[in-house]
């Protein structure tokens, strides 16, 4: 189904926007310092998000299916808008969901996904594991293996996985692991590890610089056994792609592996979280400049301070416009022939981390203390250049689409 590009998300998407932004600025804004000193998942915002059917399987399926496509990131601008910690603990779970969505059959995604956010009285959270210690940007060189055993039809799982936004508070985990390590990215698959399952642990939970209320830990597979369905996909796919790239058929559309498929669907969404940090920056830095008065006048009225948020506005109107192309082309089936996806997420993160940057100045002393949030904001902002493919692995993305050309 095609609809045409908009700049107006319509009556439905608007009354949404508001809703979130309610939610964002009564429930997650006032919460957003203690959770980011704490360092630790903020249950009881899940909870209220839960509650309200903010943080809910239906809520996102109905915003991921929009044909405006504009759904999911008008929903990640308001919510990181509130705060990025918090926002990244309410929707982290989405990433595990896409990668089932992405990869699986309808069973499986039936099975999954409800499980991964739990209902509102019994909250639970969902991790996708890709990323490991010798393996960030180059998802080819994956260690985690995972081997077939065909008597009792089940995989067994063996790795240490890190990074993992979730990773073992989740009640679902979505691991990506080698099957045929001779066949780099094109031999690996993705399988679902469901709640409690023996062998799966979480290691070392990681003390960060931003997004603190987001938990990020290590999660170790030390033979954990699965039943073969948890294989995403199924093995009869799975079998058929294996024998493709063993032949070197070179695939002519489609996915490519597991892990950069589920990336592709959801950077348009991380850089609408970016642009709700820079636009939260942009207000808290407009506003101070129009009330701190300094040699007797306002400092915006001072041309150079003035022109830093012209400068401001203009980044995020202009990175919003990018992620809300690049998310109408992937809900219309558009292809990605300039790497629009990429280009989004690489434009929001920058322009997060120059807003928030600018706002800290503008801010002068007040800028660098707890005081004020726009130092979180500016902490928070620094992954938007790392997760989800780092700013060179987008450009190294573009750099290929639009040259057709093998650049490294
Ligand atoms: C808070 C947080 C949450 C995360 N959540 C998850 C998650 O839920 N699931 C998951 O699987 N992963 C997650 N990650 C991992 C994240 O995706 C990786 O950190 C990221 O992909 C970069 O990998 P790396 O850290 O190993 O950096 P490296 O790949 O080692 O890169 C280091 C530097 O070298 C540059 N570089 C590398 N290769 C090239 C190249 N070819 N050309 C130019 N420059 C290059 C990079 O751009 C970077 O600047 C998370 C990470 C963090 C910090």
């Amino acid at each position: 189904m095609s609809s045409t590009f908009s700049l107006d998300p319509g009556a439905d998407q608007l009354a949404v926007r508001d809703w979130l932004h309610g939610f964002a600025a009564d429930v997650i804004r006032p919460a957003a310092a203690e959770w980011d000193e704490r360092e630790e998942t903020p249950w009881p915002v899940i909870q209220e998000a839960a509650k309200l059917g903010i943080y809910s399987l239906d809520f996102y399926a109905q915003q991921y299916f929009d044909p405006s496509g504009v759904g999911i990131p008008i929903a990640m601008e308001e919510l990181f808008w509130g705060d990025a910690g918090i926002g990244l603990a309410i929707v982290g779970t989405t990433l595990a969901a896409v990668a089932v969505l992405a990869n699986g059959t309808d069973e499986q995604i039936g099975t999954w996904t409800p499980q991964m956010f739990g209902t509102p009285d019994d909250v639970k959270v969902a991790a996708f594991c890709s990323s490991e210690p010798d393996a960030g940007s180059d998802v080819s060189a994956l260690r985690t293996r995972a081997v077939y055993d065909g008597a009792k039809d089940e995989w067994v799982l063996n790795g240490t996985k890190t990074w993992a936004t979730n990773g073992g508070i989740a009640a679902v985990h979505v691991v990506v692991a080698t099957v045929d390590p001779g066949l780099g990215a094109k031999g690996q698959a993705s399988f679902v590890v469901p709640p409690g399952t023996p062998g799966l642990s979480q290691g070392q939970k990681f003390k960060k610089h931003g997004i603190r209320a987001s938990h990020t830990a290590e999660v170790v597979l030390d033979g954990v056994r699965v039943p073969g369905s948890c294989l995403l996909g199924g093995k009869e796919k799975l079998d058929e792609r294996l024998a493709r790239a063993r032949e070197g058929v070179k695939r002519t559309g489609g996915r490519g592996n597991a892990a950069m498929a589920t990336f592709e669907a959801s950077r348009p969404a991380v850089g609408a979280q970016a642009i709700g940090i820079a636009r939260a920056a942009y207000e808290v830095a407009l506003d101070y400049a129009k009330t701190r008065e300094q040699f007797g006048r306002p400092i915006i009225d001072n041309q150079g301070v003035a022109f830093q948020l012209a400068d401001m506005r203009t980044r995020i109107d202009a990175a919003r416009l990018l992620v809300w192309r690049a998310s109408w082309m992937a809900a219309n089936n558009q292809p990605f022939t300039a790497a629009e996806g990429s280009m989004s997420k690489l434009y929001a993160g920058e322009t997060a981390k120059f807003v928030t940057a600018q706002a800290m100045q503008i801010l002068g002393g007040n800028g660098f203390t707890r005081e004020y949030p726009v130092e979180r904001m500016h902490r928070d902002s620094a992954i938007y250049s790392i997760f989800e493919g780092t700013s060179e692995i987008q450009r190294l993305v573009i750099a290929r689409a639009v040259s057709g050309m093998p650049i490294r």
